[in-house]
């Protein structure tokens, strides 16, 4: 019975609340006059100039779930999703920066952090600090626990000594906070696995090499080095040796948005297409008027519908307090396949056009690949599914 109760109250799968349609709009308008000028530049520059990072900040979208109480705008995790659509429509990359910064650390803030990790941090990442999420290593992706960077208590006993290397790090040439996954005792295996919380400035971290990129090539990816970097144990996200479970239960929000970024750009290909067609005549009409044509669009927005409704019922259920695992990992998993597809027949109807730089879709089509890659790769989606489906039931 409650569970008809809660159904009944929540707002339908298809329809947006007030809150909802108003974000999408202002976001979409801010998206169009504000990010869409800049992209190729961006694209071509391999950056995304502070001065629009603190135009996404006054926008309201960086701090999506920090309480009001610490400057953020107190809201729900789906509005997150609907941010992170609307800017990949526009820009995959600018709707990362926005995505790591809401799904993974401001996630894994709120849910680890203690009173004081969050009165010294929602304020800064709610204001003007960029937040970043280190797990990856050169040995160690789809292996994450296999990393091998250290955390050996200092001898005063107040904190740790990090050392060791990360790789892939998004945000990590802008943010100031960062996540960073280390072993504190590697005798435990994973269960040594520690989250710590370390500023920029903090003397031993350093960024190093900057990754030259297929698609998303304006969002930084960086090696994130440390060396001998002082933590003090006050920045210990969570527990001693619970660093596994911040890592992997955070990736589940964030595996929602980067299905929200897939379904963004795969609409965003779609549209420009949309529009292409009716423009272009070929054999004395518009392509548009082909048959052939018509199908294509409809089976991929089809797809694409069908690939949404996945990505905003997992963030349903994440708002509703309800499990998310495989709905999470099933939405990813879909909507970058869908993203592939869609974007690939967005720029086949371009013609020729559509392999150029000039064509907007031939970014977006590139932009797609990573949805396969990052925060979990295809296969390592189909496992955590696999896993949940095999499991005897009763
Ligand atoms: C642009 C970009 C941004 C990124 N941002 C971040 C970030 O901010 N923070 C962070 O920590 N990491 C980040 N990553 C790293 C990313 O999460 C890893 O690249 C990803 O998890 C895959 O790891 P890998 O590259 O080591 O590939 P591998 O794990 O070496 O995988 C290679 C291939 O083998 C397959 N494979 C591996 N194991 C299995 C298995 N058991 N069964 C079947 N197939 C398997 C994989 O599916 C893949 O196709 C980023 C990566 C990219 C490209």
């Amino acid at each position: 019975m409650p569970d008809i109760l809660d159904l009944a109250q929540s707002p339908p799968l298809t329809q947006l609340s007030e809150d909802e349609q108003l974000l999408r709009a202002n976001v979409r308008a801010f998206a169009e006059a504000e990010v869409a000028p800049h992209v190729r530049e961006m694209d071509k520059q391999a950056t995304i100039p502070r001065a629009l990072i603190d135009q996404l900040f006054d926008l309201g979208v960086m701090a999506i779930e920090i309480p009001e109480t610490f400057g953020g705008a107190g809201a729900h995790f789906f509005l997150s999703v609907i941010a992170i659509e609307e800017l990949s429509r526009v820009d995959p990359s600018v709707a990362v920066l926005v995505d790591v910064q809401n799904t993974l650390v401001i996630t894994a803030l709120l849910k680890w952090g203690s009173s004081d990790v969050k009165e010294r941090f929602l304020p800064r990442l709610a204001s003007d600090t960029l937040g970043a999420y280190a797990l990856s290593e050169a040995g160690s992706g789809s292996d994450a626990f296999a990393l091998t960077t250290r955390a050996v208590e200092d001898a005063a006993g107040d904190g740790y000594v990090l050392s060791g290397r990360k790789l892939w790090i998004t945000n990590a040439s802008e943010a100031g906070l960062f996540i960073v996954l280390a072993n504190a005792n590697p005798e435990a295996g994973y269960r040594g696995i520690t989250a710590f919380l370390i500023e920029r400035d903090r003397p031993g971290l350093q960024i190093g090499k900057k990754e030259d990129k297929l698609g998303i090539r304006a969002s930084s990816t960086c090696e994130l080095l440390l060396d001998e970097c002082r933590v003090p144990k006050a920045n210990i996200l969570g527990e001693l040796g619970r660093g596994y479970k911040v890592a992997i239960e955070t990736l589940n929000e964030g595996r929602i948005g980067i299905g929200a970024q897939m379904v963004g750009l795969a609409q965003g290909a779609l549209d420009h297409a949309l529009a292409y067609v009716q423009e272009r005549r070929q054999f004395g009409t518009a392509i548009a008027e082909f048959q052939a044509v018509q199908f294509q669009l409809a089976q991929a927005q089809t797809e694409l519908e069908m690939a949404r409704l996945g990505v905003y019922n997992a963030a349903r259920l994440r708002d509703a307090g309800r499990g998310f695992l495989t709905e999470a990992a099933m939405a990813k998993l879909f909507s970058s396949q869908v993203a592939e597809r869609v974007t690939s027949l967005a720029l086949q109807l371009f013609g020729g056009v559509g392999y150029t730089k000039d064509c907007p879709v031939e970014k977006l089509y590139r932009d797609a690949k990573v949805g396969q890659i990052y925060e979990g790769t295809s296969n390592m989606q189909l496992q955590t599914i696999a896993k949940r489906i095999m499991q005897p039931k009763g």
